[in-house]
């Protein structure tokens, strides 16, 4: 089975910093032209003339993944540019608040529910409807430990949910030839952590086995393997990248 993307087409959210960017360059770097979703598009204009150095195509689709007709219409672009979609990775994401709950406002929890679980299922809608056209496909959601353990209430609860959505649609999409999978970082060096320099200092003194963050290009290695064919038999699982947090 291949690992090569090359002549595919993949989509990847929240491709402007960290980890989505990371993925985005290791897609095009294996071949494969890559559609650019995330709020920022001087950011994925930057990452895309990375990506396009390695001689693939890419798309540049502002979108803010919250909103589900934003995400149509980025799907929608994609597959007009490029003919289908193979491959996605649903990354884009955001802290949220890390009140405790009883002081949380009622916002926060919205917030960080909109993008983090919602965008999540939005994304998945529409990107398997175009799988399907073309007869199958692979997703990669992005949870967090945090979807094994507690961590800040809103953040912890939505990416649970994701968990529960790439198991359920694994089930559902098998058989149709669309493999599932979420990989759950642990404390990676991008902007969301160098946002919270005192929460990320704590996670590494928790007794961390591999004693530092992970570089986001770690974690786009193995988001791009269960991505590729040298995965074909991985679906509805989850894979911990996180130094031995979860350990
Ligand atoms: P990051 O802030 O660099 O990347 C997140 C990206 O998502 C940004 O480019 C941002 O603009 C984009 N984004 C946020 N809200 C969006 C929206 N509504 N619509 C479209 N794009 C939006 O941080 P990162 O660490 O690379 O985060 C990527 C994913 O990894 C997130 O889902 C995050 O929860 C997860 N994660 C990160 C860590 C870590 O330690 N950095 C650990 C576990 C999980």
């Amino acid at each position: 089975m291949s690992d090569s993307f090359a002549g595919s087409v993949a989509l990847v959210t929240g491709a402007g910093s960290g980890i989505g960017a990371a993925t985005a360059e290791l897609l095009g770097q294996r071949g494969a032209r890559v559609s650019l979703l995330g709020r920022r598009i001087e950011r994925l204009h930057e990452v895309a003339k990375r990506i396009e150095a390695y001689g693939v195509e890419t798309l540049s689709v502002p979108c803010d993944i919250s909103a589900a007709a934003e995400v149509e219409r980025a799907v929608s672009e994609t597959v007009g540019r490029f003919g289908s979609l193979q491959h996605a990775v649903n990354c884009a994401g955001i802290p949220g608040s890390i009140a405790p709950l009883h002081e949380m406002a009622v916002e926060e929890w919205q917030e960080a529910l909109a993008v983090n679980l919602s965008g999540v299922f939005f994304s998945m809608k529409y990107e398997i409807a175009a799988m399907l056209q073309r007869g199958g496909g692979s997703i990669v959601n992005i949870s967090s430990v945090f979807a094994d353990k507690g961590g800040p209430a809103a953040y912890s609860a939505a990416k649970h949910g994701v968990r529960g959505l790439t198991r359920s649609a694994s089930r559902a999409y098998g058989p149709l030839g669309i493999r599932i999978n979420e990989v759950e970082p642990g404390v990676t060096s991008t902007e969301m952590t160098a946002a919270n320099p005192e929460g990320t200092r704590r996670l590494l003194e928790t007794g961390l086995p591999l004693r530092r963050a992970a570089e986001p290009d770690e974690i786009a290695q193995a988001v791009v393997f269960i991505l590729s064919g040298a995965a074909s038999y991985v679906t509805g699982a989850h894979l911990a990248v996180d130094g031995g947090f979860l350990a």
